[in-house]
Parts: C-alpha cells; structure tokens; sequence
C-alpha cells in the first residue's frame, strides 16, 4: 500500500483546514486585492504545512514526500494560490537549503521560513533564459570576502514578498553550467529590487516579479554549498519541485471533477438533468479515469523517492501527465457548467485560470518530454 493510515490523517487535517479556512469570502478577496491575508499564513505555518518535509530539528514535521504531495493536493483542491505557500518553503525555495545549507544558513534561512516568520523566493529564470536556464547571464564576481552580484530574474514567485532570495548566477563564465552558483541573498540589501509584480491570469495572491541585482555585494559565508555546484543544486531541487506542481494539478483537477459532477446533476435542459447525456456523462467518465491515472503516477513518484529509488524520470512524468490533463479537465469543467463557466461567480472559471501555469512553470511540458525520453533513449 503506497499510502498509509497516517497519510490518510494527514489528508483529514489538509482537507479539514482547507474547507474550513479558504473560505468563498476569503478567495474573492484574494481575487479582487491581489494578496493573500497573513492571518491565513501564520494559520497555515501553524497547522505545520510550511514545513511538512522539513526536518524536525529545523522546525519541520520530518514528513515524508507523500504526505507533502497529499497537503499540496487539499490545499490546491480548494486554493491553488494557497499551495504555492506550501510549496515553496518545502521544495523550489527551501529545497537549496536542504540540500545544500550548512548548518548555519539553515537555522538562519529555512527556520523562520518555516515559522511562517519570512518569506524565501527561488530565483533561477532570467528573461533570456527560461527553460535553458544554464544560459543565464546574471554574474557573481569574486571581491575579497565578497561577490558582487548584477543581473536579472524573472518571473520570482513571492518576490516582492520575500525577505530573502536563493539567487543563481555565473561565478565561472568559460565554464557553462559547470561555472554557476548558488547564493542567498537578503532583499533588503542594497543594490536588489524588484520589478513590477506581473499582472497574471492565475494564481492571483502571490505576488511575481523582476529581482533586479544592481552590484551587490554579498558575503562568501552566503554562497550555499560549493562554489560551480549552483546548476546541479537547482535541477535537483526542480527534480523534487515538480512533485508539487503535480500534486497541485490533481487538487484543482479534483475539484474540477467535483463541481463537474454537482452542475451535470443540477442543470437540467430539453427536461432532463444535463449528466444523462451522454455527450456529458462521457466527459465526466473520461475526466474521473485521467485523474484517477494522473493520482497514481504522482503517489507513485513520491513512493519512489520515499523509498530512496530513482525517482527523476517518474516525477517528470507525475508532472507532465498530471498538469496536462489538470487542464484538460478544467476546460471539459468549463464546457459543462456551459456560459456560467464563463463567469466569475462559478469555481470553474478560477481553477481553469489557476491550472494554465501548471503546465509551464517549474519545467515546460515539452521539458519534461525532453527528460523523459533523454532518459529511455540513453546509449
Ligand atoms: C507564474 C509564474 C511563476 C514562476 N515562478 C518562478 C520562480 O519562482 N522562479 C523561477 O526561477 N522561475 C519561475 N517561473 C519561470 C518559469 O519556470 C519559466 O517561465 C519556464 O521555465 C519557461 O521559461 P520561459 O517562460 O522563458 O519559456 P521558454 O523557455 O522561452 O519557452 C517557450 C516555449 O518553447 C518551448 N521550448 C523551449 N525550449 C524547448 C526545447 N528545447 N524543445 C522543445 N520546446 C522548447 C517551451 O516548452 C515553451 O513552450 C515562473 C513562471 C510563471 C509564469
């Protein structure tokens, strides 16, 4: 059994939460102010969804990655913006940390992130480089005890919020992938701004933007682990990143089905509830059985990292698989509920705007293709 008795309790608690905090009210407001209420935060850090991955020692649960795949998925079957919280603090941006942290920039860094006390963003893409992101041109140069950081990210989820950021950047120019590192930076300092948060079509609530590095100067003991590893610290941490970005495609897929379900029993047209046609009872057949397949290889990729087996090529596919059919799913959503889909008042019309980035962020669709079939079709 991949999932245990205590998987099932934590799916209690997540989806207990989730009901009972993200409510209607809430997300409207998060809708029409474009930011997402820190009471609501500290509520979360406090139900222990920050840090269900984290260690223990550093203020976490020490939860293992299906459970982190189950909270993502509640989360997002009700708030796919909420789950971008939980995310980032147990993968893309405490990820680094974890990974390659000494023992002091983990206390310093991830604990109060942790906490819910700060915000930490992950800051790898630049406009001229998004899914070749070894192609960066952000430089970190050597200065005594310092590096002196200038360039430009794009697209920093949490940015403008962030009190800290994991920063990528070129420390070694002839040396192509093998010449970037990874460095936190807090976004106080001089020479960081940000960009103006972008105007989105999802995910409203979590403010994205421009980090703006203008000759700053950041101390040596801020480089996170070895000076040159930065990429593989990135593709590692991308490689357990796209776990959640599948678990919050089967949350919203979820709902979708949900609401899907609920409107083709309601909605009655030519005399006859709109479900017992077949041309919408087939959609809901063909919605249930994606999702049911798209569940499976996501538990599956977190069983698999579990239980210490290689799990690269499976949490690409739990990534791909998952956030293509989340969108499928939302569209057929749409499509039942008819012209009120269209409209804000019904939940369709958001969980098909939230989903669209699925596909996008954290690896393309056509990334995780690359991946996937780099892997079968190895010499
Ligand atoms: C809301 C949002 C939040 C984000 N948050 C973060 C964040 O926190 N941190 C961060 O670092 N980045 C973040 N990103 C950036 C995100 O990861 C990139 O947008 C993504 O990697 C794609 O890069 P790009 O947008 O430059 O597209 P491009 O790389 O220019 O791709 C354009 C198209 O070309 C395709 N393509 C590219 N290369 C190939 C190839 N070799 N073969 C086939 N097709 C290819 C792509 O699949 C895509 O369809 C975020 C983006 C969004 C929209």
């Amino acid at each position: 059994m991949i999932l245990t008795e205590q998987h099932q309790l934590i799916r209690k608690l997540a989806r207990g939460f989730a009901e009972k905090e993200l409510t209607s009210d809430i997300l409207d407001e998060v809708e029409a102010t474009g930011k997402f209420p820190e009471e609501i935060l500290k509520k979360m850090a406090k139900a222990g969804f920050f840090g269900i991955k984290v260690p223990r020692e550093l203020g976490g649960a020490g939860a293992d990655n299906r459970a982190y795949v189950i909270v993502m998925e509640e989360i997002a079957r009700v708030s796919g913006v909420a789950s971008i919280y939980v995310s980032s603090p147990n993968s893309l941006s405490g990820g680094p940390l974890l990974l390659s942290g000494n023992d002091e920039q983990k206390e310093k860094y991830l604990k109060p992130v942790v906490t819910g006390e700060k915000k930490i963003a992950f800051a790898l893409t630049e406009p001229g480089a998004g899914s070749d992101a070894g192609g960066m041109s952000t430089t970190a140069v050597r200065d005594g005890d310092y590096y002196v950081l200038n360039g430009r990210k794009t697209f920093i989820t949490m940015a403008p919020l962030a009190d800290f950021a994991v920063i990528y950047a070129k420390t070694d120019m002839s040396k192509g992938t093998r010449g970037i590192s990874a460095f936190v930076v807090d976004m106080k300092q001089e020479g960081v701004s940000c960009g103006k948060p972008e105007a989105k079509m999802g995910v409203i609530g979590c403010a994205t933007s421009d980090i703006i590095l203008n000759n700053v100067r950041v101390h040596k003991s801020n480089l996170l682990g070895e000076l040159n590893k930065g990429f593989i610290n990135a593709m590692k941490t991308l490689d357990v990143g796209r776990i959640g970005v599948a678990s919050q495609s089967i949350g919203i897929a979820q709902a979708a089905l949900d609401e899907s379900i609920k409107y083709a029993k309601e909605r009655k047209q030519f005399g006859r509830r709109i479900g017992d046609f077949e041309a919408i009872a087939f959609m809901i057949a063909d919605m249930a059985t994606k999702l049911k397949a798209a569940k499976e290889l996501v538990y599956d990729a977190a069983y698999l990292k579990d239980t210490n087996q290689d799990a690269s090529m499976a949490c690409s596919m739990a990534k791909y698989y998952a956030s293509e059919i989340c969108n499928e799913i939302c569209a057929k959503a749409v499509q039942i509920h008819g012209g009120y889909g269209f409209i804000k008042d019904y939940k369709v019309e958001r969980l098909y705007r939230d989903c669209r980035v699925f596909t996008i962020y954290e690896g393309t669709s056509q990334v995780q293709q690359i991946v996937i079939s780099r892997k079968l079709l190895k010499k």
